[in-house]
């Protein structure tokens, strides 16, 4: 039986990867992270949707590493803002702002917003391009939540400790690993991908 291709999860974003990581070795895929290769090059996101990033991520990383690459582009859109920081999630605070000065700046802009409309949800597009850098799945997904007032819990990444789901009363910070992954819009996004990716590489 030939052996599947080995996928590379095309993030430098640990958490992301951690995650994505998760679900592929549950489904028995071989993968390898970005920190395996020496040469990675750089990928400037500057595409104006969730969607462009993630092709362009995919497709620039698997026609330079010659492998297939899942890259996915994520973000958090807040309705009381306007849909922000959406594609500028990670750079919300700033080039190189660290998680918590992103979510600190959010809560900054939410003060005095009453609960009942700090909707919020985390849209995760995801692509997979083959090592001829062509993208050859995408599927995209969201979770609905709302922000909270202060951070709370200690798992996770990102907005991960003010991002709340309300039917739990808890943030991902709070629920940890798992149950974000059951219920997050990365491992929907993932559980859609997973199982036509795997009949892609055995194809
Ligand atoms: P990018 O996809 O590299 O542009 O980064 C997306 C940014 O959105 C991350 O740096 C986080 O700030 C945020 N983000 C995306 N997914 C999550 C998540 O699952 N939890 C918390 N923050 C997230």
């Amino acid at each position: 039986m030939n052996e599947r291709p080995v996928v590379v999860i095309g993030t430098a974003n640990r958490g992301k990867s951690q995650e994505i990581a998760l679900v592929l070795e549950k489904a028995g895929l071989m993968w390898k992270t970005l920190t395996e290769f020496s040469e990675v090059p750089p990928v400037e996101e500057d595409g104006r949707t969730f969607a462009e990033n993630a092709r362009k991520k995919a497709s620039l990383l698997a026609g330079a590493l010659k492998h297939w690459v899942l890259a996915e582009d994520s973000g958090l859109e807040v309705e009381a803002l306007g849909g922000q920081p959406g594609v500028l999630s990670a750079r919300f605070a700033g080039m190189h702002a660290a998680d918590q000065d992103n979510y600190k700046l959010l809560l900054e802009k939410l003060r005095g917003v009453p609960l009942e409309n700090r909707h919020a949800r985390f849209v995760c597009h995801m692509a997979v391009a083959d090592p001829e850098g062509r993208v050859r799945l995408e599927v995209c997904e969201v979770c609905h939540g709302r922000i909270t007032e202060e951070p709370r819990g200690q798992c996770g990444f990102g907005y991960d400790p003010v991002f709340e789901i309300p039917e739990y009363h808890r943030t991902f910070a709070e629920l940890g690993p798992v149950v974000k992954n059951a219920i997050s819009h990365r491992g929907r996004a993932l559980r859609k991908l997973v199982p036509l990716l795997v009949r892609l590489l055995e194809g």
